[in-house]
């Protein structure tokens, strides 16, 4: 819809500048500037392609993919995640929050640098479809003015915390050039509350696998709170090789 609009709207200024032109010498002076103004807004001055506009739950990609995302970060189990990542050589996609991002810019910088999906996962945590445009607005763009002001690079994917979105959050993430990506697999770790006791971390591993296992395109929902996901780090080595030796191809989003 944006997209169309300023189409349109750029279709009607190349109009009047090209009316214009008869007129004045200096009109294509106009017109490189009106043009390089819609470019920026259509672009969002992110550097990223383009979104289509929805939700998505499914891993992209053909055959069997699995996109492992962790939300909620940076927090105090973020290292050994990367660590262990690293040491799998698995791509993973990090929904990261504006204010742990500010607590914790050498995470940020870390998961830029080592190359992993980078996504917007609001500046505060709020229920989006709770909020009027204008806030939900100012929840993505703070979070992503925060991880621009850290690395030099902005997020090209958004999740909404609790998964709650309106069609005005899907309207404001596309404008952004931020595909908005859901979950199918939730191994529902964030309820460990900080404890790494073997109880949490088999439940973890039994949800991801009987839940991942049974889809083509899981997208698996984890976490990497401030106060520290130790059974999602236990659980995650399990996880990786659960999904590799069933045939899967990790993805980002
Ligand atoms: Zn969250």
């Amino acid at each position: 819809m944006f997209t169309t609009r300023h189409a349109a709207a750029a279709i009607a200024c190349a109009m009047v500048l090209t009316a214009a032109l008869s007129l004045t010498a200096s009109a294509a002076e106009y017109r490189s500037v009106a043009s390089q103004d819609t470019t920026a807004v259509m672009a969002g001055s992110t550097g990223c392609p383009p979104a289509p506009y929805g939700a998505r739950f499914y891993a992209p990609g053909s055959s069997k993919t699995v996109a492992l995302t962790f939300d909620d970060g940076p927090g105090k189990s973020t290292a050994a995640i990367l660590a262990i990542l690293a040491r799998y050589r698995v791509p993973a996609t990090f929904f990261n929050i504006g204010v742990n991002m500010a607590s914790r810019p050498s995470l940020v910088r870390t998961e830029v640098k080592d190359g992993y999906a980078m996504g917007n996962h609001t500046w505060n945590h709020p229920d989006m479809d709770l909020l009027p445009a204008a806030g939900q607005a100012a929840e993505m763009d703070r979070a992503s003015a925060e991880q621009r002001s850290i690395t030099g690079t902005v997020p090209c994917a958004f999740r909404p915390p609790y998964g709650d979105y309106d069609s005005t959050t899907l309207r404001l993430a596309q404008q952004r050039r931020m595909g908005v990506w859901l979950w199918s697999v939730d191994p529902q770790d964030w309820m460990a509350d900080g404890s790494g006791s073997a109880y949490w971390v088999h439940r973890i591993i039994r949800l991801a696998e009987q839940e991942g296992g049974a889809l083509r395109h899981p997208i698996v929902i984890m976490h990497n709170q401030p106060i520290g996901n130790p059974a999602t780090v236990s659980a995650l080595p399990t996880i990786i090789q659960f999904f590799r030796s069933h045939g899967y191809r990790f993805v980002v989003l």
